[in-house]
């Protein structure tokens, strides 16, 4: 009787010294105080500090490890369903927040997450030979840092998530000040949803008030084992800097040729479709033009039935002083009004006093190599048009304004030998003939999406692999049943 009496005293003191626990560690180690989500540790995935988002994340890569594929594969198609189910809520929270791109690609970019290849890309490779049978498989890290983007802030984070969680391994994000809030709530619900569907949390961490300090801070933190780094050339060149492996997600500046056996139309209006995509927030969108000069006048006019609004000399004179300031520096880049990025082109033509037709896409004219819109990754829905001579001229100022970046180019043709040379020289990560910039992720063209093209670090569009590590297992003499 004793007995039982003390092994229930001990089991009630052991729940209530659980409970204090939890509580403590609640309250020192959680987010930012959004109260009624608070989850023992932490805000569902939202903490204050980089330490304890990278302690917690890799408190949830030691449960992850042994955590089966299909429960892998629930855990991702959380991801799919809350991106695919909320696309409209959380599009209209990210472009409120964000205030850059356009309602309706923003709810697409969060629908299409399900194009991100998850547990299904995943694969061993196998040798059998006279000494035996060796597997080769690919593991995870551990846990992962990441920085994101604002022109994607939230279909970065979703598409990084299926990818690393696919490979497994666990991830804390350092989002852009800009779009954090929108990355926080959709940590919080994918987190919620992971917990409820496979009993494991953290898989998903991130700084609830990132700064550059913050990523400063994830860059050289000893739990984190790769960095993935998705921005523009000043977080590209901390990521390269940093001593830790990095995959860079780097800038572009996509260049468009088209050449004088381009079918015009489908030219025209591919080069609408993609320039005026969450209105030219895309690292892939096309920003630049240089047609030859046979079919340039032609092609200008065409640009006009597909709903881009042309803007005469003096017009693009006007925008172009509005949309950047002189160099700081003789031979220095013009200073980008931030505050144009993503505009909608209605918006940035009332600017100089033009109204353009309800639905008009994008605003385009003809410049010359001079307009900083050509050499400047502008992220607004203008598009420069630049006269050439002929195709290899095209090709040759396609490469001078690429900036070496090796991100996108376009090429619309019929000539296989002219798009073969623009591929070798232009040396681009991807290179789209005949379509739209999106063909190049699987919007149109063949292939799979990501919102992550690792550029100067050579991994390509990222996907499961890219964020895996190859162990070998040999047996000798042993298991080649042949
Ligand atoms: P950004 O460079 O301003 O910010 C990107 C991220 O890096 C943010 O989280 C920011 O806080 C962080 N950051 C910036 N400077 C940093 C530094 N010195 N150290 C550590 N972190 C730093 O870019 P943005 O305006 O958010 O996004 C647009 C840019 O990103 C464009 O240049 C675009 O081409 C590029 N981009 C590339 C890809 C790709 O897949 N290659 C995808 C999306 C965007």
């Amino acid at each position: 009787m004793i007995q039982a009496n003390e092994q229930a005293i001990r089991q009630v003191v052991q729940e209530v010294l659980a409970q204090l626990g939890k509580r403590a560690s609640g309250l020192t180690s959680s987010g930012n105080g959004h109260g009624s989500n608070r989850h023992a540790s932490g805000d569902w995935g939202v903490f204050r500090t980089v330490d304890d988002a990278v302690a917690a994340a890799a408190q949830g890569f030691e449960k992850f490890r042994n955590v089966s594929l299909e429960n892998r594969g629930k855990a991702i198609a959380c991801v799919y369903r809350i991106c695919d189910e909320q696309s409209e809520e959380l599009g209209r929270m990210e472009l409120e927040e964000t205030k850059i791109g356009r309602l309706d690609h923003k709810i697409e970019k969060l629908q299409i997450v399900k194009l991100v290849p998850g547990i299904e890309f995943l694969k061993c490779d196998a040798l059998s030979g006279d000494h035996g049978l060796t597997v080769t498989e690919y593991a995870p890290f551990g846990v992962i840092g990441a920085v994101t983007p604002v022109t994607h802030s939230l279909p970065t984070l979703a598409g990084n998530v299926v990818n690393m969680l696919a490979a497994g391994n666990t991830v804390v994000f350092n989002p852009h000040p800009s779009g954090a809030r929108v990355a926080c709530e959709g940590v919080r619900r994918f987190n919620r949803a992971i917990y409820e569907a496979i009993g494991v949390e953290n898989l998903i961490t991130i700084v609830g008030e990132p700064t550059l300090e913050t990523a400063g801070q994830l860059f050289e933190h000893r739990g984190v084992r790769l960095l993935v780094a998705t921005g523009g050339p000043g977080v590209a060149r901390a990521a390269l800097a940093s001593k830790k492996r990095a995959i860079v997600a780097g800038p572009g500046n996509p260049p468009v040729v088209v050449d004088e056996t381009a079918d015009l139309e489908n030219a025209a209006r591919s080069i609408v479709q993609g320039a005026a995509y969450d209105n030219n927030l895309l690292c892939i969108g096309e920003k630049e033009v240089f047609a030859v000069e046979r079919i340039f006048d032609a092609l200008l006019e065409a640009v006009g039935r597909h709903r881009g609004f042309r803007l005469n000399r003096s017009q693009i004179a006007e925008l172009t002083k509005i949309a950047f300031a002189p160099p700081e520096k003789p031979g220095g880049h013009a200073v980008l009004n931030r505050d144009l990025i993503g505009k909608d082109a209605a918006v940035l033509a009332s600017l100089i006093g033009v109204r353009v037709p309800a639905g008009t896409q994008i605003l385009y004219g003809e410049t010359d190599t001079s307009n900083p819109f050509v050499p400047e990754e502008q992220m607004m829905p203008f598009v420069p048009f630049v006269r050439a001579r002929d195709a290899m001229h095209a090709i040759d100022l396609a490469r001078e304004f690429e900036h070496n970046f090796k991100h996108t180019s376009i090429i619309h043709s019929r000539n296989v030998r002219t798009m073969t040379i623009m591929g070798r020289t232009m040396d681009t990560t991807l290179f789209v003939k005949n379509g739209p910039c999106m063909a190049g992720l699987g919007s149109g063209g063949e292939g799979y999406l990501s919102y992550s093209i690792a550029t100067p670090t050579g991994e390509g569009v990222t996907n499961p692999l890219t964020f895996t590590r190859q162990r070998r297992c040999a047996m000798v003499d042993d298991l080649r049943i042949i």
